[in-house]
């Protein structure tokens, strides 16, 4: 029996294991010392604009566009080539979902797409850093403007990267990112939310803090006693713990290290199947610093789904990222047609994600290489 070699997993080291432990022995669990720090750390790394921490990406997402001010009558545009999230949190919130398709080199939403379908209504626009290769949002950030919307990045892949010289996290109005194990750092579950605007971080803020305002000149009550909070608007506890935080500070320190492995690694999968006929590497454009997280390689010729089963069969734990988010039943049965954005679904039906994490060594690398040039040969 081989063992299976997952797509993505997370690199846990000792010093992490020691930074929870002293969590446990210490006076707070959750929202404590270790919260205002990593929301600092990740502020910095991020162009020092307002970071939250929160429960998971998606609980970010849902954040993001509450923040926004997302609700019914609002169209969100988004990309179909990236986990349901940028989408249902949206949709939960009441907004229409606009999917404008992707570029067919680089998967990332296409700005020509998106101007075809803003309107006055458009409240965001929003992007993936699909595979962590930033999107063009000095092309979409003039169209948002335009239109009167803001521009989100869902950065759940991409946090470490840089386009035209400027961090993730400083390239749209608001960023979401997400700290699944998987991920390029990990806090068990977890995420954030990086806003530009200050009154926007503070609507996240209270959005996950159960919509709790603590600033007394805000008060619509008065006379009651120190003790007293009040709710404007509804919320949710979607509060990450000081346990999550000082994980995640940890892991920030091995960041770069962790990027500069996922840069390797891709740099030997490109070489390898650069000339491997009936595969396509991914594209990368010359203004980006991608934090790569994910390899997503394209089976040409119909023979994406018999390479991705044998793959399997021979331990290798691949993954395809993603279907287009429409397909999904709750797009489908509400009217979302097939054939919607061609791109996106000729890049699934050719795409697998190849094993892609910062513990991957050399002879796993090669095993996979061997392995894929065999299969499509
Ligand atoms: C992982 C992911 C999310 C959701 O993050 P969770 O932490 O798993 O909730 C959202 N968007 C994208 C693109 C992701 O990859």
């Amino acid at each position: 029996m081989i063992q299976m070699l997952p797509y993505g997993r997370q690199s846990i080291s000792e010093e992490d294991i020691e930074a929870v432990t002293a969590i446990l022995r210490g006076d707070w669990l959750t929202t404590g010392p270790a919260v205002t720090a990593f929301e600092n750390a990740i502020s910095e790394l991020t162009g020092g604009h307002r970071a939250v921490s929160c429960t998971s990406g998606t609980a970010a997402l849902h954040m993001a566009y509450a923040g926004l001010g997302v609700g019914p009558g609002d169209e969100v545009v988004t990309t179909p080539m990236t986990f349901v999230a940028t989408a249902s949190c949206a949709a939960i919130l009441g907004a229409k979902i606009v999917f404008a398709d992707v570029e067919d080199d680089t998967a990332l939403i296409d700005p020509a797409a998106v101007e075809a379908v803003v309107t006055d209504r458009t409240k965001v626009i929003a992007a993936v850093d699909y595979a962590g290769h930033p999107a063009d949002y000095d092309a979409l950030q003039p169209i948002a403007d335009r239109v009167g919307a803001k521009t989100l990045d869902d950065a759940a892949h991409s946090v470490g990267g840089f386009y035209r010289g400027r961090p993730v996290g400083d390239l749209a109005d608001v960023t979401t990112l997400s700290f699944f194990p998987t991920k390029n750092l990990t806090t068990g579950e977890g995420g954030a939310v990086v806003a530009k605007d200050p009154a926007v971080g503070q609507k996240a803020h209270e959005f996950h803090f159960i919509g709790l305002v603590r600033d007394p000149d805000r008060f619509e009550i008065t006379g009651e006693g120190p003790w007293h909070q009040e709710v404007h608007e509804h919320g949710l506890n979607y509060r990450l713990t000081d346990l999550a935080s000082a994980l995640g500070l940890s892991q920030l320190k091995r960041l770069a290290d962790f990027k500069k492995r996922r840069t390797e690694i891709t740099a030997r999968y490109n070489e390898a199947f650069a000339s491997v006929d009936g595969l396509r590497t991914p594209a990368q454009r010359d203004d980006v610093d991608p934090a790569w997280h994910l390899y997503p390689v394209r089976v040409l010729g119909g023979r994406r789904r018999e390479v991705f089963d044998n793959l399997r069969a021979a331990g290798i734990g691949v993954q395809v990222n993603y279907i287009p988010v429409y397909w999904h039943p709750v797009f489908a049965n509400a009217g979302y047609q097939r054939g919607l954005c061609p791109n996106a679904e000729q890049f699934y039906s050719e795409e697998i994600s190849l094993p892609m994490f910062p513990d991957l060594t050399d002879s796993d690398v090669d095993r996979v290489i061997e392995t894929l040039t065999k299969l499509v040969s």
